[in-house]
């Protein structure tokens, strides 16, 4: 099957038997009609609609080298410069229908599966086994037009030892056997966004292990499909109160859900399995591959297209009340503006300098992107605060729809009106910026942009000693020596 439509990915959901937990609720399939993700789920449906639009299709699909039916451009190997464009133009066209808001749309991880199968050999170090299974899923993920999660991170019971020691290591997610077919894994990942409503699980290597014999039956990449027997989701409580878009103009169509993953006794066949037991492997699996800097150009597409939004939501609240003349408010203008030029640049570096990497991919620069990474998760906590400040006592004056027609309504009309908007205009422009800045909504969006790509105190970490300082060190040592 080629690209599919909405229809199609609501179809196969409709047959998936993925074990959720929700609200007490234990759900084996139907997750698609539930009120907890039926509204996020059709928002899916139509970015996967998208792909069929005559008006979009020439940039979102490209034909398939195996069959030459449209499959979807993030699993476009790029080759070219024109290839990378492609790309980010699709890239773009998801982000912006959801306003950035989607951070899981199949972009994201279709670029890191592109990237892994690319550098197949890689995997083929390890075995020649890995290296077919990671080139056959991106295959059958490319032709079935799968929609991925992924789970990285070890349960938070105490980081101050190391997630495979939590418990006396019965935590984390491990190989308890092996079998003829395959390993039975045991145990907790942290966390999967969209977990409920994806096809496939991808259990990737993320905390850095040590490298030492004890961490092997932690050491691992596999895949399987959501409904795997043994594998549950606990969903947390949806921000999604079933209440209208005009009333939570975001949460009531963008709330991805995010849920723990538990692992009891999940077979795993090895056809499915991608690396095994090597934790050096593990360690180097995202860096080795290049697939760090195809998911990275994908989130610098959805965090300029993100930051568009702000920027012009912010214009129109400043012009709807009249406060744009003050200097303390185009300050805060500037700096979203500033972000905003600052992302469109590393953006643009990264595809200007991108260069051809070891297995023949055209890679984008990773210098502009990991400043970008490392950067964006503290811009970003601006946004809602700007925000915040700027839509101030407005944020709280924001009756219900039901109230725009109600026994309120000329009220409505008199109190709430701004300076170029009507008092019902006000109200929905108000809840949508109340929507991105102060619900639980934008709560957990802050949170998302902050943590969603690693903790960026250690992020930092890893870019300070992975940066080659000794040029800049070396200068100033000249400097000092400089004869007096
Ligand atoms: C909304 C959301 C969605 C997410 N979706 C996914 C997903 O789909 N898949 C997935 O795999 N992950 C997902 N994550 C998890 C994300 O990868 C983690 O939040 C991130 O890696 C940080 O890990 P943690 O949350 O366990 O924080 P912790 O590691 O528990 O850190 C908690 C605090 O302690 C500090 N700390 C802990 N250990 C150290 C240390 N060794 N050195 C210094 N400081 C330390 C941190 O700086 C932080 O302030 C998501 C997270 C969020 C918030």
């Amino acid at each position: 099957m080629p690209a599919r439509t909405g229809a199609q990915f609501l179809d196969r959901l409709a047959r998936t038997r993925t074990h959720v937990q929700v609200q007490g609720e234990t759900l084996t399939g139907g997750v698609a009609s539930h009120p907890a993700f039926a509204n996020v789920v059709r928002s899916y449906a139509e970015l996967f609609d998208m792909q069929h639009d005559p008006r979009l299709r020439d940039v979102l699909t490209y034909p398939s080298p195996l069959t030459g039916e449209p499959v979807a451009t993030s699993f476009l190997v790029p080759r070219t410069e024109a290839d990378l464009v492609k790309r980010r133009q699709a890239f773009r066209l998801w982000a912006d229908a959801s306003l950035g808001m989607l951070g899981r749309t199949g972009d994201y991880l279709n670029s890191a599966l592109m990237a892994l199968a690319s550098a197949a050999d890689w995997f083929g170090r390890q075995d020649d086994r890995f290296a077919r299974n990671i080139r056959a899923y991106y295959e059958k993920v490319r032709e079935e037009d799968l929609l991925l999660t992924h789970t990285l991170i070890p349960p938070q019971a105490n980081r101050a030892v190391a997630g495979s020691q939590q418990a006396a290591g019965t935590l984390m997610a491990h190989i308890v056997r092996e079998d003829d077919n395959g390993i039975v894994v045991r145990g907790a990942r942290m966390l999967a966004t969209i977990g409920p409503f994806a096809d496939e699980l991808l259990v990737f290597p993320s905390t850095v292990l040590r490298g030492t014999p004890e961490d092997k039956p932690y050491s691992f990449a596999f895949a399987v499909p959501s409904d795997a027997p043994g594998l549950r989701y606990i969903a947390r409580e949806p921000l999604d109160y079933g209440r209208s878009h005009f009333d939570h103009p975001l949460g009531s169509r963008f709330d991805e859900s995010d849920a723990v993953v538990v692992f009891d006794d999940v077979h795993v066949p090895y056809e499915r399995c991608f690396t095994l037991g090597d934790p050096e492997l593990c360690n180097g699996f995202y860096l080795a591959t290049s697939a760090i800097e195809q998911m990275t150009h994908q989130v610098v597409a959805r965090t300029t297209a993100k930051t568009e939004y702000i920027l012009g939501l912010t214009c129109l609240l400043t012009e709807a009340i009249g406060i744009g003349q003050f200097q303390h408010v185009q300050a805060d203008i500037a700096e979203i503006i500033t972000t905003l030029e600052t992302l469109r640049a590393f953006g643009r570096a990264a595809e200007a300098d991108a260069a051809v990497n070891s297995y023949g991919v055209l890679t984008p620069a990773w210098a502009p992107l990991n400043a970008a990474r490392n950067l964006y998760p503290r811009l970003y906590q601006r946004f809602p605060e700007i925000l915040r400040k700027l839509g101030a006592s407005g944020l709280m004056a924001i009756p219900a729809e039901a109230d725009i027609a109600g026994p309120a309504a000329a009220d409505i009309g008199t109190y709430l009106q701004a300076a170029t908007l009507t008092g019902a205009e006000r109200v929905r422009l108000f809840r949508l910026v109340w929507d991105t800045c102060a619900s639980a909504f934008a709560s957990r969006q802050a949170l998302y942009e902050y943590y969603f790509f690693g903790d960026p105190v250690r992020m930092a970490g890893a870019y300070v000693s992975g940066y080659d300082r000794s040029p800049y060190m070396a200068r100033v040592r000249d400097f000092l020596d400089r004869p007096g």
